[in-house]
C-alpha cells in the first residue's frame, strides 16, 4: 500500500510499505479521510517527544473495515464504516485505574506513536472503531477525532450557561469549541482570531464578537476564556481578559518548554481557576452523536480533500494559514 512514512524530523516521503494485517483484536480500515492537525506538524518538525521514527502519522480519520482479526465483535463487519478514536491506553496504570485513561503512563495513539492512517490501510483495535451512520461521509467522520477532544475540553470546563465566554483562536479546535459552548449555553461569545476569514465563519456560528485583536473587545471582562491556539502570548493575554472568580482553559497545545507569566495575586485574589484539558476521554462516541443529530455542523471548517500525494500541499496549507481543516483521501 501506498503511505506517508517519516523517516526522521523534518522530512516525508510517499512510500510503497507492506499492507497491515489485523492482529487479535484488531480490524483494518481501509482510509478514506484522514485530517491534518498541529500534532502532525509537531512530529515531521520532531516536537512531539513520544513519537518514536519512522512512522506513518494520521490520527484523526474514518474509513471502511475491509478484515477482521480473531474474537472481533459481531457488529462490526467487514463493509462497515468507522471513525476511529487513536487513543491507545494501558489499562492498568494508576491513571486509567482512575478513570483519567487519557493522563496513562504507557500512554500511546494511532499516528502518534503507532502507524496512523495517512495510509490506504491501517490496522486498529476493534474497540477503538465506532460506526458512522449511513448519512454521515468519510469527512464528517474524520473531525470526530478533533470534536471529540473539544467534547473533553467542554466537560472539563463545566457549566458555562449564561457565561460570557471568548475563545483565542478561531481554527478548527476553537470553531468546534465555538459550536458546543453555543448549544451550551454560554455567551455573548467573543472570538479573537488575525485570521479575518475565520472570524466570519466564527460570526455564522454564533459568536456575538469575532475581532482580530483582543485590544478591540473595549475592555469587556469574561467569566470564561478558552485557548485554542497554544500561544504563550494569548495565554496571557486570556487570562488579563478574566474577570473575579473566571475560568481559563489551555486547550492548545502550546511547545513543551513554552512559559507564561501568571499573577499569583490575581489567582489569590480573584479565585481564578486556570485548567487544562488533554485530548479524548470516552467521548468519542458523544462527537459521532453531535455529529449525526447536526448540533455540530463541521462543513463551514472543510477545504475539497487532497489525495495522498499532495500531502506536503496540504501541510503547506495548514502552515500557511489557508482554509480551516485539510484532510487527505488516501483511498
Ligand atoms: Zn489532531
Ligand atoms: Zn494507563
Amino acid at each position: 500500500m501506498r503511505a506517508i512514512v517519516i523517516d526522521r524530523p523534518g522530512t516525508f516521503r510517499v512510500a510503497d510499505v507492506p499492507d497491515p494485517t489485523p492482529r487479535a483484536g484488531e480490524v483494518v480500515v481501509r482510509v478514506e479521510c484522514c485530517g491534518i492537525c498541529g500534532t502532525d506538524l509537531h512530529i515531521l518538525a520532531g516536537e512531539f517527544p513520544p513519537t518514536p521514527y519512522p512512522i506513518v502519522p494520521g490520527h484523526e480519520f474514518a474509513g471502511t473495515v475491509v478484515a477482521r482479526g480473531p474474537d472481533i465483535r459481531p457488529d462490526l463487519p467487514v463493509g462497515a464504516r468507522v471513525a476511529v478514536d487513536p487513543s491507545l491506553y494501558c489499562g492498568y496504570c494508576r491513571r486509567c485505574r482512575a478513570g483519567r485513561d487519557n493522563l496513562c503512563e504507557n500512554w500511546a495513539a494511532i499516528g502518534d506513536t503507532v502507524d496512523g492512517a495517512f495510509a490506504e490501510f491501517v490496522a486498529v483495535p476493534a474497540v477503538n472503531a465506532y460506526r458512522l451512520p449511513d448519512h454521515l461521509d468519510a469527512q464528517y467522520g474524520a473531525i470526530a477525532e478533533p470534536l471529540a477532544c473539544a467534547v473533553h475540553g467542554m466537560r472539563r470546563l463545566g457549566p458555562v450557561f449564561g457565561e460570557p465566554t471568548v475563545i483565542i483562536g478561531a481554527g478548527t479546535m476553537g470553531l468546534l469549541m465555538l459550536q458546543l459552548l453555543v448549544h451550551a449555553g454560554a455567551g455573548p461569545i467573543a472570538v479573537v482570531d488575525r485570521v479575518s476569514e475565520r472570524l466570519e465563519v466564527a460570526r455564522k456560528l454564533g459568536a456575538a464578537q469575532a475581532v482580530t485583536d483582543a485590544g478591540e473587545l473595549g475592555g469587556a471582562r469574561f467569566e470564561v476564556a478558552v485557548d485554542a491556539t497554544g500561544v504563550p502570548e494569548a495565554i496571557e493575554a486570556a487570562i488579563g481578559l478574566l474577570g473575579r472568580g473566571g475560568r481559563m482553559q489551555v486547550f492548545g497545545v502550546s511547545p513543551a518548554e513554552a512559559e507564561v507569566r501568571v499573577s499569583p495575586f490575581r489567582v489569590y485574589n480573584d479565585e481564578l481557576i486556570i485548567s487544562g484539558s488533554m485530548a479524548i476521554l470516552r467521548s468519542f462516541g458523544q462527537a459521532v452523536d453531535l455529529l449525526d443529530s447536526g448540533a455540530v455542523d463541521p462543513r463551514p471548517l472543510l477545504s475539497e480533500p487532497l489525495p495522498l500525494d499532495q500531502f506536503g500541499d496540504a501541510v503547506d496549507r495548514v502552515r500557511g494559514g489557508q482554509g480551516i481543516k485539510w484532510h487527505i483521501r488516501p483511498s
